[in-house]
């Protein structure tokens, strides 16, 4: 969707100005105005920073850890390996592959246990093994269900056979420097997406990723990357990480517990999990950058203006920022579309200007924290589409970028002990990956 960023944030911080000077002469508005619109440049970016395109020198790429992958099964055959075109079907591969066997293909065609080779998805590889002759000898292909297919000659039938296949996790590693988003450093440093996401997910509680980021800040993480047969099959968890947010150094370890329940901890086992989320804006490659997370001074005047502005596309998910209970969803007077959360004790949050509510967020509902409630739009009195989040105490609005907030359960003593050794080599790892020159990490992979 497009979106035209400085225009919509100069139209917000007009509404802003007007807003906040009432009923002002005409010629103190014009000057609220234009101080408005001269902060969309002197408050695109940080302070002491500048909108920087070009690509960091500093980020290092993702590097595998070394390991050992075990051979395929030796065979007196020649194994070939395709990968699955767009439109492909198993005839067209294993013409591909110069196999001309109308004997194998019928039996692709009729046999129950081979009907997964019909749900081809393009990218994976399927590995055949030819004879001399160029007979197809083996065939071995993961299936969309993870199980690994194996159609393999006895005698002179074919018999096709499935089993869940190896899987294997190993770490990788990644490290970066953010100049212009968060995503542009991950995607520089070779990070995947989902791992991206878990990287703010993990750090939420502290760092609102939304409108904290500010160029320099550096990040490294260690993270699981699973594979099947030595196939790429998507990453896991992040083992361990590390974020320095305007010069604070913050660093989360897992911690699987004997339930195989995961939880984020800090290295002497303090949480990392608040009761309230810093930001209630969905991290996503849409919303990441900094060049609308400054806001104008008129809407830092926090007598003026009760709540925190979130510029953002329309659409753009907005999450419970703690567990709680619906008291409010519906159209509330210059709040357009508006959600009101009970949480714990005197607390409670409000999320308003909606363009609409996510599925089953209805008064007397039950929502948890992260938990999508409703999406950005422009309802009520809003000139652009953005999100205006409120923090109260008591009813009573606070600001929420400065408010302590609660933190959540330390891990249990009786677990430190299990948990210092298990984050001792993610320790070392992080520590490496943090003190390597680019170069040197790069040169590796
Ligand atoms: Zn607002």
């Amino acid at each position: 969707m497009p979106f035209d960023q400085p225009r919509i944030l100069a139209q917000t911080l007009v509404a802003a100005a007007r807003r906040a000077v009432g009923a002002a002469s005409p010629g103190q508005w014009l000057a609220a105005a234009a101080l408005a619109l001269s902060g969309v440049a002197a408050f695109g970016i940080a302070p002491g920073s500048a909108v920087d395109p070009e690509p960091s020198q500093f980020v290092q790429r993702a590097l595998d850890a070394p390991v050992v992958t075990p051979l395929a099964a030796a065979g007196a055959g020649y194994w070939q390996e395709e990968r699955v075109r767009r439109g492909d079907t198993v005839g067209s591969i294993l013409a591909r592959l110069g196999i001309d066997d109308p004997e194998t293909m019928a039996f692709l065609r009729t046999d129950p246990a081979a009907r997964p080779l019909y749900q081809l998805r393009p990218g994976r590889g399927i590995a055949v093994e030819t004879d001399d002759d160029g007979r197809m000898r083996a065939l071995r292909f993961i299936a969309a269900d993870g199980r690994r297919l194996t159609v393999a000659r006895a005698g002179e039938k074919l018999v096709a056979s499935s089993e869940a296949p190896a899987v294997e996790t190993r770490w990788k590693m990644a490290a970066g420097e953010i100049r212009s988003s968060l995503f542009g450093a991950a995607d520089e440093a070779g990070l995947p997406d989902a791992v991206t996401i878990q990287l703010a997910d993990v750090f939420a509680g502290d760092i609102d990723f939304y409108k904290d980021l500010q160029r320099g800040d550096r990040f490294a993480v260690v993270y699981e990357a699973r594979s099947i047969d030595g196939e790429p099959a998507g990453s896991g968890r992040i083992v361990a990480a590390e974020f320095e947010n305007r010069g604070r150094v913050l660093r989360a370890f897992l911690w699987r517990d004997a339930d195989g329940a995961e939880s984020y901890y800090a290295e002497d086992g303090s949480a990392l999990r608040k009761a309230f989320l810093r930001s209630p804006m969905e991290f996503s490659r849409m919303t990441s950058g900094f060049t609308n997370a400054r806001f104008h001074p008129i809407l830092q005047t926090w007598r003026a203006h009760k709540g925190v502005d979130y510029g953002a596309p329309e659409g753009t998910p907005v999450r419970a920022t703690a567990n709680g209970k619906v008291i409010f969803a519906g159209v509330q007077g210059g709040y357009g579309k508006a959600v009101h959360l009970q949480h714990s004790g005197a607390h409670s949050t409000f999320y308003a200007h909606l363009s609409r509510f996510a599925p089953r967020v209805a008064n007397g509902a039950r929502v948890a924290q992260g938990d999508v409630i409703g999406y950005v739009g422009q309802t009520g009195w809003a000139t652009g589409p953005h999100l205006h989040y409120e923090f109260r105490v008591d009813n009573d609005a606070r600001n929420p970028l400065t408010i302590a907030m609660p933190s959540g359960e330390p891990l249990p003593a009786g677990e430190r002990a299990a948990f210092a050794a298990r984050i001792a080599p993610a320790n070392a790892q992080l520590s490496l990956v943090r003190s390597l020159p680019a170069g040197l990490l790069a040169a590796a992979e």
